[in-house]
């Protein structure tokens, strides 16, 4: 038995004959934030893609709490503890906040079934806690449809820790926000460390220093470096991973 909850071992993405992951390996251990950024195209979302099994490895092993969930269907490995959450907003644009988050507290997943019954208790208690956890409590009634971005975002991050992973994958869960609504994202992730083990992918550099929380870093399908916000922002063959793409960027 290992304490990792989550144990990647070279992993390798092929996508007929080019390698978007490329030997990547990876641990988590229970109840950590980590940041996973890298330049576009370094294999961050066809990382998180494969850890949930929407896209096969050609080799590797990814463990999770020490079973091989390699080859598990993306439904198999939710039901294990994992969640994403996708850039696409997946709230029920209809329902209201409260609504939405009663659904995803659901513990029976066919949840259009008792779509309008009354909520067992436990789960009534279990989304209005989130609904605190992600401070709608004032917006409650609101038609989720007329929200304001982040609040959406916010909504989507409750509903993805509605159903209690074990594990959240948020992959820029801050594009299109501004400063404020960034900053309250991340609080709120912060207010997630040691009930949920969470991996955030962004690039917002002024969000990550926000985190505060272990980076790790991806160039070409594998890990660069691992460590603090300060000893990345110092790494030399971090910043020449960023510079490169930027020169490369400038004249595409
Ligand atoms: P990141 O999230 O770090 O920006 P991605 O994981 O989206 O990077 O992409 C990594 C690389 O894999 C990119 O070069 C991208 O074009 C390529 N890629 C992603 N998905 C596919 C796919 N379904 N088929 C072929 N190539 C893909
Ligand atoms: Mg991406």
């Amino acid at each position: 038995m290992s304490a990792a909850l989550l144990q990647v071992h070279d992993l390798v993405v092929d996508f007929s004959g080019f390698k978007a992951i490329n030997g990547m390996s990876f641990t988590l251990q229970p109840g950590e934030i980590r940041v996973l950024i890298g330049p576009n195209g370094a294999g961050k979302s066809t990382f998180c893609d494969t850890i949930i099994g929407r896209v096969p490895a050609a080799s590797g092993r990814i463990l999770f709490k020490d079973q091989d969930i390699t080859r598990l269907s993306e439904h198999a490995i939710v039901g294990r503890g994992i969640c994403r959450k996708f850039q696409a907003p997946g709230v029920l644009p209809s329902l209201t906040v409260a609504e939405n988050l009663a659904i995803a507290a659901r513990q029976d997943r066919r949840w259009w079934r008792n779509l309008g019954r009354a909520l067992p208790a436990a789960e009534r208690a279990q989304a209005e806690a989130v609904l605190e956890q992600v401070r709608l409590v004032d917006r409650r009634d609101v038609i989720a449809g007329e929200l304001a971005h982040g609040e959406k975002q916010w909504l989507e991050i409750g509903m993805v820790i509605a159903t209690d992973p074990d594990l959240l994958l948020l992959d820029e869960p801050t594009a299109g926000m501004g400063p404020a609504e960034t900053a309250r994202t991340a609080d709120l992730i912060k207010s997630l460390a040691g009930r949920h083990t969470v991996v955030v992918i962004d690039h917002d550099m002024a969000f990550v220093e926000q985190l505060a929380a272990p980076v790790t870093v991806m160039h070409q399908g594998k890990l660069l470096k691992e460590g603090s916000v300060a000893a990345i922002r110092a790494d030399a063959e971090v910043a020449a991973v960023y510079l490169g793409r930027t020169k490369h960027d400038a004249a595409a």
